[in-house]
Parts: structure tokens; C-alpha cells; sequence
């Protein structure tokens, strides 16, 4: 069957597609384009945007007609040749940028005719492959200039502490216990230093930059670990954040990095590489660098969720530390657009939240780019099996140093309230709370969910409270606007899950709230080390339901522990728990038990409402000595 304007119907379409219809032939001096209807979009561009630029660039009149004809629409150009030329050739540039389907043809062309030469290999070819890489790697560090990691001249006054003296001391400072890892294998441990000039006699220069900072005694970890670290170990931190362990690695880095036999600005790449969990803790720990003015050493962050071009344009200027999260360095390892090849000194911060937050694999690939005999340091704030194994990995021989497995330093300095009370009644609790917090109060909000987060902070500023929150889930510049408004103190009140607030450092924070109870003790710890910083006080109140019952025995044992006086309520719902799951063992063998919903009798409550009757617990102000 013929067709007056479209030919005949057996014919292929593409030959129909070039008969245009009579109506837009008005012009013989017109031309016209045929493309994939798919694909007009990227002519017309968002509100036609696009087409605008093709006609300025070209000088041509272009319109992209809008009937579709069995899957292509006709482009047509008016104007002079040359222009009309010009309008063809962006065309079918767009089109070849933007035409992802012919874009994966070719690559599975490609790929098709790929032929990789693998030969399959023998148990004797691997060894001697691995002989071969041995020895390569052997002849590579025989090559480089050796690592100097000896800068420790032990002060007179240290030298002069009797080895009772060095224990007492060990002991005022927040319990400090020090050894190797592997105790078959042990070396003399340096004594700790007491005062900021032991460690740092021979560096003026950073003596003077602590002195700016007002610090009055190094933290228990940076008396330790600072002789350690200078006089060359691996070193191992069981801190937290909060306890100066950035410190504790980033002063000796100064030296470290400064110390080495190649003259800094001929070595490729950063000599110092520190990794940690989050966007947050990376920009937190670039701050505290940047607060230390050392020898011009930069430093730079690279994390995801940020353009990855500037920060590799940062890279090629030049940096000498690198602070970044361990997928983040993975791809910018795998792109080639980082040589960690003069990586001298490594720290892992937080080893155990990166573990947790499935980094290993991007770890153990990264590391591999750096020379092993590098010197390591490691922090975590606990001591499970996965953080051992890298420890054992990529430390030689640690001295593991520990400031008490829980950072009771800091829980010592905030007084801890637990308040009873039903999921439904927290609301009306809080929105109570807030009305009488006072002006210069910061308060932290902690909860479990980040749908809480968002409904939370919905109602309260239904209810005109000035919040910000942060969650995993959020826009990173978001989080950071969040955290921005809370320091510059335009927000007073924060809410935030457990893994955003992992790096906030803020520390004039008053008052944490713990609106759901922590999933285990150890982030209890950690929310309520938010607060009592740097010579504040502060104040955590935990809301409690029944449901958290299977929990307060190990808050007992901690609120015990740091000096707090504990409800009769939790002693009870701790005693009453104990019971529960006796019975539980009695009647049912070894059946896993599981708390009950519900229950538990009278729950004792002491609501607090309105004003909290609050004079602090100490911190860094008048009694700074017991923090540190
Ligand atoms: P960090 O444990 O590294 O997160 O440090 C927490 C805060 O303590 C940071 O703001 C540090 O600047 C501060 N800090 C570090 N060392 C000391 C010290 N020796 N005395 C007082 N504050 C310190």
C-alpha cells in the first residue's frame, strides 16, 4: 500500500524517514536531521537551554519537530551553510556524547574481541611468583632510603622517676596501662612524660604551638604515647574521641615527616597517610592540623561525597598529609591519582569503626601501596577480635597503650541523670525540656533511627525550636551546615544518630540526651563524651523505657564506676532483669533469652519536666587535672 507523503509501507523505515512531509519543505534552502526520538532531550536541554547554546554557537535557526515517527523525530536548521554546517556537526556530537546505547555496543564490541592472555598457573609457578615478589620487594626497599623513626631523647626529670614513681603516676593518670601486644616478644617501653616539655624539649617550635592552644598537661594517652611513638614503635591507642588521641599521633607526625632523610620537597606524594571512618572525624582531624603551624607541612582531606576533581587537583599541587577515608583512597589508589609510594608514617583512627563500617577490604588494598616498613599507628576505642587481626597485620611488634577501655575520664565530668518513662510520653518530655534550657545552652539529641531523626526535627520546628540534625542519609554538605551552626552557636539544639555523630567535635556541648537508649554501653560512652568537654560542664540525661531493661546492669556497673549516683529505679530494673533471665536459664536449658515487652511492675518514675537543678561535674575548668 502507497502513502501519499511516507512512500510505500514495505520499504525501511529509515528510507521513509528521509521523504520529509511536504509541509516541511516550505524552504528548499532548509536541512533537516533525523534522530532517534530518544535522544532529542539532549538537543532541546532543560527548558530548551540547550538548543539556545547550539543556535548562538552555530549562528543557525534550529527546531526540533515534535511528531515521532516510529521512533525518530526530525531537527530541522535554517540559515546560512556554513552555519547550518556548524549546527550538523554539534548535533552529532551531542548525539555520539549522549547515545549510551551505541556507547555500550562498542564497548561490548570491545570487549567481544578481547582476547586476554591468561595461562593458567601452577602450584611451583605461584610460589615462584611469590619469591619474585618478595625479592622485588626486597630490591624496591633496599632502594629507598631507610625510615628514620628515632627522635626521642629522654628529659632528665623522666629519667630521674623511680619505677614506683612512673607506676603511681600511670595510675593518677586515668589508669594508664602500657605493653606489647605480643609479650614474648617485649622491648624497654619508655617512661610516660609528664610535662609538654619532656616529650617536645628539642621542638621549640611546637612547644610554642601548644602553648597557643592554653593546654596545661598533655591527656593520659599523649603522656604515653608520645615517648612511645618518637622512639620509633608501632603504637596501638585503646581511646576515644575526646581523650587528645589526635594529638597523641599528629605532633610526632610533624617531627616524623620532617625528620627524614630525603629533603621534603622531592619526595612524590604524601609522607603521611591517616585514615579514619568518617567524612566528619576526616575534617575534623584536617581542623586540628590545621590549628598547628609546623614547617609549612600541609594537609589535605579526601572523602567521599565531595568533588573528587578538586581534591585531586589539591593532590597534585602537592600535600605531605593526606587524611581520607579508606573508599574514597581506594579509588583515587585504583585511578592512579595518588602515590602513596612515600608513605612513611600511617595512623588507622578509630580501627574498630572502620572495621564495622565494612572499610577493610578498601584498607587492606590501599595499604598495599605503601612500604611495610612504614611505622603504624593504630586507635580504637575497643579491643575485639577484627581490630587484632589488623592490628597483627600491619603493625610490627605494638606497644599497646590504654586509657581504661571505657573513657570514664569523660564520663567522670558530666553528671548522668536516668529518666523512667513510656515510648509516648518522651515527646511531651522533651518539648518541656527545651522550653527551659537556657541561652548559652548546645544540646545534643541523640536517637537510634534516622526517621526519628527527621521526625523529631519536623515536630520540633512545628513548635518554633531552632533545630539542626544530622544522619547518615544526609546531604554531606548538610551535615556539615548542621555542625557549622551548632560550633557558631546560631543552632542550639542538635539531633543526631550514633554513626553521624561520630566526629563531632563541639566543645561547648551542655546537655546530651539520650531520647533512645544506646545499643550497647560502649556508645553510651561515646554520646555522653559529647558533652563535659574542654572545661564546660555537662549534663546526660538518659530516657529509659522497660524495653531497655536488659541494659541496666552494665549502666549500673558504669554510673558506679565513674562516681554517679544511680536511681534505686535502675538497680531494680537491673535486679529484676537478672532474675528474669535466671528463671529464664532454670526453666528453659540453654533457650536464648530474650527480654520481654512489657512487664516489670512498678517503674518508679522521676519525670523532670522543666528546670534541671544542675552545677556541673568538673571538666577542664577548675579541676581540668581530672579530665587529663
Ligand atoms: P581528640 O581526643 O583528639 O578528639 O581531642 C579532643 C579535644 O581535646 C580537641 O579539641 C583537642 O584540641 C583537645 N586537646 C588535645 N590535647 C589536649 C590537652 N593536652 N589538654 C587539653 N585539651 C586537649
Amino acid at each position: 500500500m502507497a502513502d501519499e507523503n511516507w512512500g510505500d509501507w514495505d520499504e525501511p523505515i529509515q528510507q521513509k524517514i528521509i521523504q520529509k512531509p511536504k509541509y516541511l519543505n516550505r524552504n528548499p534552502n532548509d536541512e533537516f536531521i533525523e534522530i532517534e526520538s530518544r535522544l532529542a532531550g539532549f538537543i532541546i536541554g532543560k527548558g530548551g537551554s540547550k538548543i539556545r547554546s547550539i543556535q548562538q554557537d552555530s549562528q543557525a535557526f534550529v527546531s526540533v519537530i515534535d511528531s515521532d515517527v516510529y521512533g525518530f523525530k526530525t531537527v530541522k536548521l535554517s540559515g546560512q551553510d556554513k552555519a547550518k554546517e556548524r549546527a550538523r556537526q554539534i548535533i552529532t556530537n551531542i548525539i555520539e556524547e549522549n547515545d549510551q546505547d551505541k556507547i555500550r555496543q562498542k564497548m561490548e564490541k570491545e570487549a567481544a574481541s578481547y582476547k586476554p592472555d591468561i595461562k593458567p598457573i601452577s602450584d611451583s609457578d605461584w610460589e615462584e611468583l611469590m619469591k619474585e615478589q618478595e625479592e622485588h620487594l626486597k630490591q624496591k626497599l633496599a632502594a629507598l632510603p631507610p625510615i628514620i623513626k628515632h627522635f626521642y631523647k629522654e628529659h632528665p626529670e623522666v629519667a630521674a622517676m623511680s619505677n614506683e614513681e612512673v607506676e603511681a603516676f600511670r595510675e593518677l593518670k586515668n589508669n594508664i596501662m602500657v605493653k606489647h601486644v605480643d609479650e614474648s616478644n617485649v622491648s624497654q617501653i619508655p617512661k610516660p612524660v609528664v610535662k609538654f616539655y619532656h616529650a617536645f624539649e628539642n621542638y621549640p617550635e611546637i612547644l610554642e604551638e601548644i602553648k597557643k592552644q592554653n593546654f596545661e598537661t598533655p591527656s593520659p594517652v599523649q603522656c604515653q604515647a608520645w615517648p612511645i611513638i618518637m622512639s620509633g614503635h608501632d603504637l596501638i591507642a585503646i581511646a576515644q574521641t575526646g581523650t587528645g588521641k589526635t594529638l597523641a599521633f599528629l605532633l610526632p607526625a610533624f617531627i616524623h615527616l620532617d625528620g627524614q632523610v630525603t629533603p621534603r620537597n622531592e619526595r612524590k606524594g604524601p609522607s603521611i597517610l591517616v585514615l579514619a571512618p568518617t567524612r566528619e572525624l576526616v575534617l575534623q582531624i584536617e581542623s586540628e592540623v590545621n590549628k598547628y603551624s609546623y614547617k609549612g607541612i600541609k594537609a589535605i582531606s579526601i572523602y567521599g561525597g565531595a568533588s573528587s576533581g578538586k581534591q585531586k587537583e589539591c593532590l597534585r599541587k602537592g600535600v605531605e598529609i593526606v587524611i581520607a577515608t579508606p573508599g574514597r583512597l581506594n579509588d583515587f589508589v585504583g585511578s592512579g591519582s595518588i602515590d602513596l609510594s612515600n608513605v612513611t608514617y600511617i595512623i588507622l583512627d578509630e580501627a574498630d569503626r572502620m572495621l564495622d563500617l565494612g572499610f577493610e577490604p578498601q584498607i587492606r588494598v590501599s595499604l598495599l601501596q605503601v612500604r611495610p616498613d612504614r611505622q603504624t599507628i593504630m586507635t580504637s576505642a575497643t579491643w575485639p577480635p577484627g581490630v587484632k587481626r589488623l592490628a597483627k597485620s600491619y603493625t610490627s611488634n605494638p606497644v599497646q597503650v590504654m586509657v581504661g577501655s571505657l573513657d570514664l575520664t569523660t564520663v567522670n565530668t558530666v553528671k548522668q541523670e536516668i529518666l523512667f518513662m513510656e515510648d509516648d510520653e518522651k515527646e511531651e518530655w522533651l518539648n518541656n525540656f527545651l522550653t527551659n534550657i537556657n541561652e548559652d545552652d548546645k544540646v545534643i539529641i541523640f536517637v537510634n533511627k534516622k526517621v526519628t531523626v527527621d521526625q523529631l526535627s519536623a515536630d520540633l520546628c512545628m513548635k518554633r525550636f531552632n533545630v539542626e540534625s544530622i544522619h547518615g542519609g544526609r546531604e554531606q554538605s548538610d551535615r556539615e551546615t548542621a555542625l557549622e551552626s551548632m560550633r557558631d552557636g546560631s543552632v542550639s539544639i542538635l539531633i543526631a544518630t550514633d554513626v553521624a555523630s561520630r566526629g563531632i567535635d563541639i566543645n561547648d556541648i551542655t546537655v546530651v540526651i539520650n531520647y533512645d537508649f544506646t545499643k550497647d554501653i560502649e556508645e553510651y560512652v561515646h554520646r555522653v563524651g559529647r558533652t563535659g568537654r574542654a572545661g564546660k560542664t555537662g549534663l546526660a540525661i538518659t530516657l529509659m523505657t522497660r524495653r531497655d531493661w536488659a541494659k541496666a546492669k552494665e549502666l549500673v556497673d558504669l554510673m558506679e564506676k565513674s562516681g554517679q549516683e544511680v536511681p534505686p529505679e535502675l538497680h531494680d530494673m537491673a535486679r529484676r532483669f537478672e532474675a528474669r533471665r535466671e528463671r529464664e536459664r532454670a526453666e528453659g536449658g540453654d533457650r536464648p533469652f530474650r527480654g520481654r515487652r512489657g512487664g516489670g511492675g512498678g517503674r518508679g518514675f522521676s519525670n523532670g519536666g522543666g528546670g534541671r537543678g544542675f552545677s556541673g561535674g568538673g571538666g577542664y575548668g577548675g579541676n581540668r587535672n581530672n579530665k587529663w
